[in-house]
């Protein structure tokens, strides 16, 4: 890229402001506009020869539409310094990128290791398309130690992927402990970072090969897009990556890389907020007695928490609730009386959200023990208060029901 590199690295919350941003080469816009493009057209043929030679040899560059313009380079070049990688590739969803960086790093006979708790769309993954490829997928339970681990690698393990907290149930996962065992016999490993964002856990620092971001939920953080990336630790797994990012025909909008540079500028004051509103509604729901657990790693009684306290700098403002056995009158009336949580999928938005969960439908390695129904909040920006409230009521409710 082109303009005013940093003289030297910045801290986090200078780096989301300046990331990725410049203004010389738009009139001195603020913002890189969203360049939307196909074609590019080269000045002279000698140009045109001299930039085909910059693509074949991977050098970066705007060449054509769905390989990315201005809007999506500068998102990644942004991402890049927040995630302290070597390079980063946009994806048109989360879960586009998930699906890329295993795809980058497997062939017909490899063998890859998933947790348990992995997002449900990669599980559907391994038993589809990986399972078509001839790639082995294994199950694994997210709270295995390193050397526990170690007894399920396989001459052809090729990756092992890791998710922490997981989806719905939110095991911790001993990160560095996994990549130092991975790196020590040539695995590469992959992490799905969204819950903790780049600014509370950075996986490449932790030797972490590929570091997975579904940006459509905190990095965008309006509910109005979406958008994924994947950080690499290396140029080798990086040209993996591009390599598997042409094969697909993956090609990010550019609407939607605006967004989410535009979500980074004040990811690090959303994030703050959510985190502690979902900690206090963690804590407020974990004094009822009709809760038989609250699935938080930033609360002292989780099992997590000890890897939580050491690995990570902060929460995002999501988080589970497991029930104790409750008649179905009783959950609806709890759900139902709630005013600002929305019931919906997703989560990372402004806004407030409450979703029913099966964790025991989901798992094959580990059993979920527990009876009762479970419910997954996210906090979102509305005042604290009036959320706390909100769950008081909703809990007055539940009993009136029972
Ligand atoms: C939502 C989500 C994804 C997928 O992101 P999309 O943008 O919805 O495709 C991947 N991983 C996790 C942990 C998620 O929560």
């Amino acid at each position: 890229m082109t303009g005013r590199a940093p003289r030297r690295p910045k801290r986090v919350a200078t780096t989301l402001a300046h990331g990725g941003r410049h203004p010389e080469l738009f009139d001195g816009a603020v913002n890189t506009p969203v360049v939307r493009a196909s074609t590019i057209l080269s000045p002279s043929l000698a140009e045109w020869e001299a930039k085909l030679a910059r693509m074949l040899a991977g050098e970066p560059g705007t060449y054509y539409g769905r390989f990315g313009t201005a809007t999506s380079h500068g998102f990644e070049e942004a991402v890049t310094q927040l995630e302290r990688g070597h390079g980063t590739i946009a994806f048109p969803s989360g879960y586009a990128a998930c699906a890329a960086a295993i795809l980058s790093q497997v062939s017909t006979g490899s063998h890859v290791l998933l947790p348990d708790s992995v997002y449900f769309p990669v599980r559907k993954l391994a038993s589809g398309l990986l399972a078509r490829m001839g790639v082995v997928c294994t199950f694994y339970d997210p709270t295995l130690t390193p050397a526990a681990l170690a007894d399920l690698l396989r001459a052809e393990t090729r990756l092992v992927y890791l998710e922490a907290p997981g989806s719905l149930t939110f095991e911790m996962q001993d990160v560095p402990g996994i990549a130092a065992l991975c790196r020590s016999r040539g695995v590469s490993t992959a992490m799905d970072n969204t819950w903790a964002t780049p600014l509370c856990f950075r996986p490449l620092e932790h030797g972490v090969d590929l570091s997975v971001q579904a940006a459509t939920k905190y990095v965008v953080g309006h509910s109005d897009a979406m958008l994924g990336y994947v950080a690499c630790g290396s140029r080798e797994v990086l040209a993996g990556l591009r390599r598997t990012h042409e094969d697909l025909g993956y090609a990010t909008s550019p609407d939607d890389a605006f967004l989410g540079a535009r979500g980074l500028r004040t990811l690090e004051v959303r994030l703050e907020r959510q985190g502690a509103t979902g900690l206090a509604l963690a804590d407020e729901l974990a004094r009822a007695p009709e809760v038989e657990r609250v699935l938080h790693p930033a609360r002292p009684d989780d099992p997590g928490h000890a890897l939580w306290k050491r690995d990570f700098s902060g929460a995002c403002g999501l988080f589970g609730v497991v029930f104790e056995p409750l008649p179905r009158a009783a959950l609806e009336a709890f759900v139902d009386a709630l005013e600002l949580f929305g019931i919906g999928a997703s989560w990372g938005g402004y806004e407030s959200l409450v979703m029913p969960m099966d964790p025991a439908r989901f798992r094959t390695a580990t059993r979920w023990s527990y009876g009762g129904p479970c419910l997954r909040f996210h906090a979102g920006l509305e005042d604290p208060s009036d959320l706390l409230d909100d769950v008081r009521g909703a809990l007055a409710a539940l009993r009136r029901a029972r």
